[in-house]
């Protein structure tokens, strides 16, 4: 029998910072109408994005909401959306350095511009790419027009390009109060303070201190396909969850699946993602128990469930409304067709 319970609730990792992760500054703002049905002492992970990264803030969520526990692990979503454009720069960085795309030697601002000018789908190769910021070696001064190798001022104006440089990542901003560091482990910059991380060699990913005795490690946690639009959840700028049983998936996507999946069963392994599945399964108990099975179903032979939870096989009285687990006790089972 497989152990499946995890302490943890999941940890909630975000993708790359887009245009719209402008605002957050490490602040919480936009979250909260976000959280659905989130139960009073859950815990949440936010892990927030610079250049790839999955720096992360803590939420310790005050809301008392109860819920029916189909929703149960609230996932925050997109950070709130600031339209106002930037003095100078581009939608996503406040830069003087424009890079020349190694790839195809063009010039962007930043490696959204350009991954944003692509088609991804495109069938020709030279317009479905996506650039290499670690093979970025030139730019453009915005000021003054000037190629050069990158570096963080100017060979010709004397212009700095950002307060914050990475040269490995070929990085520049200026918004240095969200707290750029790079991590030589992960290899790319992130957000939210050097002091407030730690790297993990498993999940490959910063964590904050606060999580780090009760964090579950995964493998690559994040270096893996969404399993429902099937998008790379590294490079994304949708917001991930990892959910308890280590696999990863968009919040939004999750979201959506949880609409229509019972338990917010994982969409790889079926496992359940309840925060207290033992109240969920008492809650199905006692409405087994007031709805038996009518008279005319009482001779039904038996039924052979598979238990998603623990993956015991179980031979159970018929229902047509759900069955229970006789190893595990819980509801998270589908009816084997022999
Ligand atoms: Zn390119
Ligand atoms: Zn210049
Ligand atoms: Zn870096
Ligand atoms: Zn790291
Ligand atoms: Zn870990
Ligand atoms: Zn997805
Ligand atoms: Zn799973
Ligand atoms: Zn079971």
């Amino acid at each position: 029998m497989r152990e499946n319970h995890v302490d943890s609730n999941g940890h909630n990792v975000s993708g790359e910072l887009d245009e719209s992760g402008r605002t957050s500054n490490g602040s919480d703002s936009g979250d909260e109408n976000e959280n659905e049905g989130e139960e009073e002492s859950e815990s949440e992970i936010k892990i927030e994005s610079e250049e790839e990264n999955e720096s992360i803030r803590e939420n310790e969520s005050e809301n008392e909401e109860e819920n029916d526990g189909e929703t149960e692990t609230a996932i925050l979503g997109a950070i709130t959306t600031n339209s106002s454009p930037p003095k100078y720069g581009c939608q996503h960085y406040r830069r003087r350095a424009k890079l020349v795309a190694p790839c195809c030697q063009q010039v962007f601002f930043c490696r959204h511009c350009h991954n944003d000018a692509m088609d991804i789908n495109h069938p020709d190769p030279r317009l479905a790419h996506k650039i290499d910021r670690h093979a970025v070696a030139e730019v453009v001064c915005s000021e003054c027009n000037t190629r050069q190798p990158k570096s963080d001022v100017c060979i010709a104006c004397s212009i700095k390009f950002a307060a914050y440089y990475c040269a490995t990542c070929s990085f520049y901003d200026d918004e240095i109060s969200k707290g750029f560091f790079h991590c030589e482990q992960c290899g790319i910059c992130r957000v939210g303070g050097r002091e407030n991380f730690f790297h993990c060699p498993t999940c490959n990913c910063c964590f904050p201190h606060s999580i780090k005795e009760s964090h579950k490690c995964f493998q690559d946690a994040l270096k893996k396909d969404c399993p429902v639009c099937l998008d790379f959840l590294f490079d994304s700028t949708h917001s991930a969850s990892v959910l308890k049983c280590g696999h990863t998936i968009h919040s939004h996507c999750f979201q959506k699946w949880c609409r229509v999946n019972s338990f917010q069963q994982c969409p790889v392994c079926k496992k359940n993602n309840l925060s207290d599945p033992e109240r969920v399964w008492e809650q199905y108990d006692t409405y087994m128990t007031n709805h038996p099975m009518p008279e005319e179903y009482k001779d039904m032979p038996k039924q052979t469930i598979l238990c998603n939870d623990c993956l015991v096989k179980s031979h159970v009285p018929f229902s047509f409304i759900a069955h229970k687990c006789e190893a595990c006790q819980g509801y998270n089972t589908d009816v084997v067709v022999s």
